[in-house]
């Protein structure tokens, strides 16, 4: 008995070298395909090529292991190869900086001059055309050349004000006009994607539209910049793989934007997740902007949260200003109004300087 035992186990141990040195012999190849597929431009990982191997081990399968246990041993032999080639099974996002691309500023996307922060201001909502005037003539006079208005209202209720739809698309884009200023407004629909093209320069997608892959599909076909905002739930990974679908479609002109998540807190509208800005801007190749008003959701910290976040690198800040905002159709208690939107621009205007 104890000399079978040891005989046993000896060819056990042979069986153990014989297996490695098919391992080792199995990732010699794999090396070989790893350097064609460099040459042929190819990605390394190919889901559809793992699962055709495992249905053709399971074909073999002649037991006594089943089918489940044979795929352990081998999910284990593939990430094990793939490990030693330094190759993920994700494959990599355009908008990673660990790809090669490089992607527009703000400022390059609108050929502005000098690299001080943006700053895009505006009502929630378009309301009606004296506000907007009184707003834009406020933004022209400032120097800022981005104005925001929502004309498609995402509303938690179906009574609550649905937004003016192409009449305030129309009246965005008038005034706008007249005063040199660049669009931003929310689209929600994919039927609308080139309608609200044809009026405004930016198509902002809304927090709870970002894993919206069709609307997403839909804006990387558009030839407007998009303002991708971050979901309230959704992680900075998510984001990414959000703005992935937009430039994988064709549109490489992505802004993204932070406006909070939610969390138990309920001191502010939304919890800033002011960490998500310099990860952004290490993770990705693409611009970043921060939503002061719908993460706060109340203007009495703003001016610091506003400094805080051009010093975490933000590309720029999007403040909600209404001329009136306690006769607000739309988030009343968070809109700034002209005066406090004045103090919020000196009180940055101070800060940027020692921030430099
Ligand atoms: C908005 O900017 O008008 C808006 C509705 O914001 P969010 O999608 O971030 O809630
Ligand atoms: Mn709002």
């Amino acid at each position: 008995m104890g000399k079978n035992l040891k005989a046993l186990r000896q060819e056990i141990d042979d069986i153990n070298l014989s297996i490695l040195d098919l391992i080792n012999k199995r990732t010699l190849l794999l090396q070989q395909i790893g350097k064609l597929k460099d040459e042929y431009s190819m990605e390394y990982f190919d889901t559809e090529r793992e699962a055709k191997m495992l249905e053709n081990i399971f074909n073999h399968n002649r037991g006594p292991l089943y089918n489940e246990l044979v795929k352990d041993i081998f999910n284990s032999i593939f990430s094990s190869s793939l490990k030693y080639m330094g190759i993920t099974r994700e494959k990599k996002l355009l908008v990673s900086s660990k790809s090669q691309e490089k992607f527009k500023t703000i400022r390059e996307i609108f050929d502005l001059p000098d690299d001080s922060p943006i700053i895009v201001a505006g009502p929630c909502a378009v309301e009606n055309i004296e506000y907007l005037e009184k707003i834009a003539r406020f933004l022209r006079d400032k120097n800022i050349r981005f104005i925001r208005a929502g004309a498609y209202k995402p509303r938690t209720s179906p009574y609550d004000f649905q937004g003016m739809r192409e009449d305030g698309l129309k009246i965005l884009h008038d005034v706008a006009k007249e005063y040199q200023l660049y669009t931003i407004t929310e689209v929600v629909d994919t039927r609308d994607v080139e309608l609200v093209s044809k009026y405004v320069d930016v198509l902002q997608i809304g927090a709870r539209n970002m894993q919206n892959f069709e609307l997403l599909k839909e804006a990387g076909r558009s030839t407007r910049p998009v303002l991708l905002k971050r979901g309230i739930s959704a992680t900075i990974q998510e984001l990414m793989c959000a703005a992935e679908y937009v430039v994988v479609n064709g549109n490489r002109n992505v802004i993204l934007c932070e406006r909070g998540i939610r969390t138990f807190e309920t001191k502010t509208r939304n919890t800033l997740d002011i960490s998500a800005v310099p990860i952004i801007k290490k993770e990705t190749g693409l611009p970043i902007i921060v939503d002061l008003s719908h993460s706060l959701g109340r203007k009495d910290i703003i001016k610091s949260i506003a400094c805080a976040v051009l010093a975490a690198e933000a590309d720029g800040i999007m403040v909600e200003v209404h001329p009136y905002p306690e006769l607000a159709l739309s988030d009343s208690k968070q809109q700034l109004n002209l005066e406090e939107f004045d103090d919020l621009l000196s009180s940055i205007n101070r800060n940027v300087n020692v921030l430099k």
